[in-house]
């Protein structure tokens, strides 16, 4: 089974709430310079030489159950979707079968997840979509991606990126802040530090950006607390104060 790690969010369509991919978020704190073009590459050919194939952590059996899993993930744990999507996929991996089932026993199938009820809606009506638009198939396209049910830019991002092969970064909460932090494309919206990161993540490490970041902001540099002693880009990320290892005092800013 494939994986991918990814949070889905919505665009800002009639009766839809509003995504985080436009949502105005708070300047982070302290800003500080981006890194240089030559840190950037640095950044980036660590986190190669640490994990050459990053693979994010969502199960999925295809491309339709990419889509279905990542659209599950929004404002939920990839852990948590992971545990309720072997039985909807066995029952449910294309398109025909979704809508087969029926939004009832959907909902019953996900209801450990949250927002359940929508997500239900939307996965019908995303099914239903994709085969009176596109014959079955989960299109290459991120206007067509964005006007499903339940798929903002972020998905979209990510299901191009993942099923696809596209160089595409989806910014989640953990790249935002990330991003943010080191900085590499800092900005006030996940919009502006996707563009951000866009222009300057070299070109040779782009596929996989979206991928070491989230996981980099999932395992290390985490919310309330970084990992910065043990974080292999410590010496050039400017973010201070550094967290000191488990049982030093706090290290000096630098
Ligand atoms: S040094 Fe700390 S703040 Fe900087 S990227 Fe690493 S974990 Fe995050």
């Amino acid at each position: 089974m494939a994986a991918a790690a990814a949070v889905a969010a919505k665009g800002p369509r009639r009766g839809r709430r509003a995504s985080a991919d436009t949502k105005a978020v708070p300047a982070p704190a302290g800003r500080t310079a981006a890194l240089a073009p030559a840190e950037i590459e640095e950044v980036f050919r660590r986190f190669a030489a640490a994990n050459p194939e990053p693979v994010g952590e969502l199960h999925y059996i295809n491309a339709f159950t990419l889509l279905v899993a990542v659209v599950l993930s929004a404002q939920a744990t990839d852990a948590g979707v992971n545990k309720a999507t072997p039985a909807l996929f066995a029952l449910a991996d294309t398109p025909a079968r979704m809508v087969a089932l029926g939004e009832e026993r959907v909902r019953d199938l996900i209801k450990t997840i949250g927002l359940y009820r929508g997500k239900a809606r939307n996965l019908i009506a995303l099914s239903q979509r994709l085969l009176a638009a596109h014959g079955g198939k989960v299109p290459r396209s991120r206007e067509a991606l964005e006007e499903l049910p339940g798929v903002g830019r972020k998905t979209a991002n990510v299901v191009l990126n993942i099923a696809f092969g596209e160089a595409t970064i989806a910014v989640d909460t953990h790249l935002f802040r990330v991003s943010n932090r080191i900085p590499l494309a800092p900005g006030r919206t996940p919009l502006a530090v996707e563009l951000g990161l866009e222009a300057v993540v070299p070109t040779s490490y782009k596929l996989h950006a979206h991928h070491w970041l989230i996981l980099h902001g999932r395992y290390i540099c985490k919310a309330r607390k970084p990992d910065c002693w043990r974080c292999l880009i410590d010496d050039i990320c400017r973010f201070t104060p550094k967290t000191p290892p488990p049982g030093e005092g706090r290290a000096p800013a630098r």
